[in-house]
C-alpha cells in the first residue's frame, strides 16, 4: 500500500471550490452545489459551487470590463504570462495527474502526459502571442495602400469536455490570452476541479481581474443561452459532442458569434498488406487505449486487409488482454475506469449490439463486476454491417475489426462518417500512403502513426467533427479578427 489516499485527500481539500469571477472566489449566487466524485469508486470526491444564469452574466461583465485593457496589453507581457503559466503548471504536473486521475478514471501514467501536454499549449501560445501579423501591400492599380492587421475578437466563452480536463482547457485559454481576449470558462461538470487549480494558477501568476473568469455548473445550457445572445459574448469556442455542438451552433448563429468547434470523431484505422505489422500494433494500442479509449482521436473502426487480418486479430488481442485494468491512482494500472455509468452502458450496449450482429468476442466484452465503472479491454471481429458500432463513436476501449480485399473498398468505408476528425493509415508504400492523404475526408492523418495529437499541429475535422482548429499558428488566428485598411495618399 502507498500513501496516495492522504495525499489525494489533503490535495482536494486544498483546492479552490467556488466560481472565479473578476478576480476573486465567489459561492453561486444561489448558494447551491454540486458532487464530484471518483469513478474508481463512486466516492465522493467534494463539491464545487453551481454557477447559474446571474452567475455568467456576472462572469460576462467582469470580461467584458476587461477586454479593452486586455487588449491593450503588450504582446511580451501576455507572452511572459502565460510562460509563467506554462511553468507553473509544471511546476504542480503531479498535483494535475492526481486530479485529473481522481475526477475522470484514467491511469496516473496518462495523467501525467496529459499535464505536461496541456502545459505545452501556454508555452506554445506564450511563443506565439508576439507572432502576431499583419502585412502592407500595393493595391493593383498602384495607387492605394493596403494596410492588414489584427486585433482580438474579444470576450470568448470556452466550453470544455471531461476526457481531457487540462489539455482541452489550455488549448483554449492559451491562445486567447495570446491574442488578447478576456474569457469565461466552462468545464465539464464531471471534472471542474482541475479547471479550478488551473484558475487558481493563472491568478498567482497575476493574470488581472475578469481576464479568465471559471465558471462551473451543472446546467450547461442554464449558463451558455444567456451568454450566447448576449451582445457583448464576441466569440463560442467548444469541445464536445456533436450533437450539443449543433445545438450551440444555431445558438451562436443568432448571435453571429465567431465559432471554434471541436466535435465528436468515428476514427477509422486501414491496415494494409504491405504494413510493418509491429508498428500498426503500437499504433493500435496507443490509438484505441490511450485514455481508456476515451479520446475523439480514438480509433473507433479497424479496417484490415484480408492477408494480414488474423495475425494482426491475434496480436492485438494478447495485447488487449494483457493491459492492467485498476484503479487510476494504483501502481502499475494501465486502464482505468470509464468516466461514468452512462459511458460504461454505452460501450456495453455497442458490444452486445455487435455480437447480436454476428462479432466474435476475442478478449472482454462484460463489464467489470463491483464499484466502479470499469471495463475491460474488448476485441471483436466480424460484427455484421448493421451493428451500431461502425457507426457510433465507441468511447471506450473496445477494438472492432472488420476486413477488405480493395482500397478503394477501404476508403469508401473509411469515408463513410459524417464526422471527418482523424484517420490512420499503416502502410509501406509511399505512393499509396499520399494518395490516401487526398482521398480521405478527415481533419488529421496519421501516416504510420497512432498518436498525433500536438500543441504545433492544427488539430480540427471535417464535415461533422467542426470547424476551425486549435493548437499550431492556426490555433491563435481563432481569436483574431483581421481589419484591412485602406491608405489612399495623393501623393502617391
Ligand atoms: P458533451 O456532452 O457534448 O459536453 C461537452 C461540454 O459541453 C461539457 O462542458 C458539457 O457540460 C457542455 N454541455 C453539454 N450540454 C450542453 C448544452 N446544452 N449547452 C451548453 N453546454 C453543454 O461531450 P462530453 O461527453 O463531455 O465529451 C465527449 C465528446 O467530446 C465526444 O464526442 C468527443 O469526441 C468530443 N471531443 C472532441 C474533441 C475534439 O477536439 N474534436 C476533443 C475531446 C472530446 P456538462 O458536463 O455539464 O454536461
Amino acid at each position: 500500500m502507498n500513501d496516495m489516499p492522504a495525499r489525494l485527500r489533503a490535495l482536494v481539500d486544498s483546492l479552490p471550490t467556488d466560481l472565479y469571477i473578476d478576480g476573486a472566489w465567489h459561492p453561486a449566487s444561489t448558494g447551491d452545489r454540486f458532487e464530484v466524485r471518483d469513478p474508481a469508486t463512486g466516492d465522493l470526491l467534494t463539491s464545487v459551487a453551481d454557477a447559474s444564469a446571474e452567475d455568467a452574466l456576472t462572469a460576462l461583465d467582469a470580461a467584458d470590463r476587461a477586454q479593452a485593457g486586455w487588449a491593450a496589453t503588450s504582446p511580451r507581457d501576455r507572452s511572459e504570462l502565460l510562460r509563467a503559466a506554462f511553468d507553473a503548471v509544471v511546476a504542480r504536473a503531479e498535483d494535475f495527474a492526481l486530479l485529473m486521475t481522481l475526477e475522470m478514471g484514467k491511469s496516473l501514467a496518462e495523467s501525467r502526459g496529459e499535464a505536461l501536454y496541456g502545459a505545452e499549449f501556454l508555452r506554445w501560445f506564450s511563443e506565439e502571442a508576439v507572432r502576431i501579423d499583419g502585412g502592407y501591400r500595393t493595391a493593383p492599380d498602384g495607387r492605394n495602400r493596403i494596410l492588414v492587421t489584427k486585433r482580438p475578437v474579444g470576450p470568448s466563452l470556452l466550453i470544455t469536455p471531461w476526457n481531457f480536463p487540462l489539455a482541452m482547457a489550455t488549448r483554449k485559454v492559451g491562445p486567447a490570452l495570446a491574442a488578447g481576449c478576456t474569457s469565461i470558462l466552462k468545464p465539464a461538470s464531471l471534472t471542474p476541479l482541475t479547471t479550478l487549480l488551473f484558475t487558481q494558477i493563472l491568478d498567482e501568476v497575476g493574470v488581472p481581474a475578469g481576464v479568465v473568469n471559471a465558471v462551473p455548473t451543472r446546467s450547461a445550457s442554464r449558463l451558455s443561452t444567456p451568454l450566447l445572445a448576449d451582445r457583448r459574448l464576441r466569440k463560442l469556442s467548444f469541445t464536445g459532442s456533436t450533437e450539443v455542438g449543433r445545438r450551440l451552433l444555431s445558438q451562436a448563429g443568432d448571435n453571429v458569434l465567431r465559432t471554434s468547434m471541436e466535435l465528436g470523431g468515428n476514427a477509422p484505422f486501414l491496415i494494409f498488406e504491405d504494413a510493418d505489422l509491429d508498428a500498426a500494433v503500437e499504433g493500435a494500442m496507443a490509438a484505441k487505449f490511450r485514455n481508456n479509449g476515451e479520446a475523439c482521436t480514438a480509433a473507433n473502426r479497424f479496417l484490415v486487409h484480408e492477408d494480414v487480418a488474423a495475425e494482426f486479430t491475434a496480436r492485438i488481442t494478447e495485447r488487449a488482454a494483457a493491459l492492467r485494468l485498476g484503479a487510476g491512482t494504483a501502481d502499475g494500472t494501465e486502464l482505468g475506469p470509464l468516466v461514468d455509468e452512462d459511458t460504461r452502458s454505452k460501450v456495453h450496449d455497442l458490444v452486445t449490439d455487435a455480437a447480436a450482429h454476428g462479432a466474435v468476442v476475442h478478449v472482454g466484452g462484460d463489464p467489470s463486476p463491483g464499484a466502479g465503472f470499469f471495463y475491460p479491454a474488448t476485441v471483436l471481429t466480424g460484427a455484421g454491417p448493421d451493428s451500431r458500432i461502425h457507426r457510433e463513436e465507441i468511447f471506450g476501449p473496445v477494438i472492432s475489426i472488420a476486413t477488405f480485399s480493395e482500397e478503394a473498398d477501404a476508403v469508401r468505408r473509411a469515408n463513410e462518417s459524417d464526422v471527418g476528425l482523424a484517420t490512420y493509415l499503416y502502410t509501406r508504400d509511399i505512393s499509396r500512403g499520399l494518395r490516401l492523404i487526398e482521398q480521405l475526408e478527415y481533419g488529421m492523418v496519421g501516416l504510420n502513426a497512432g498518436v498525433i495529437s500536438t500543441p504545433a499541429a492544427p488539430f480540427g475535422g471535417v464535415k461533422h467533427a467542426g470547424l476551425g482548429r486549435e493548437g499550431a499558428s492556426e490555433g491563435i488566428e481563432e481569436y483574431l479578427e483581421t481589419v484591412y485598411v485602406g491608405i489612399g495618399d495623393p501623393t502617391l
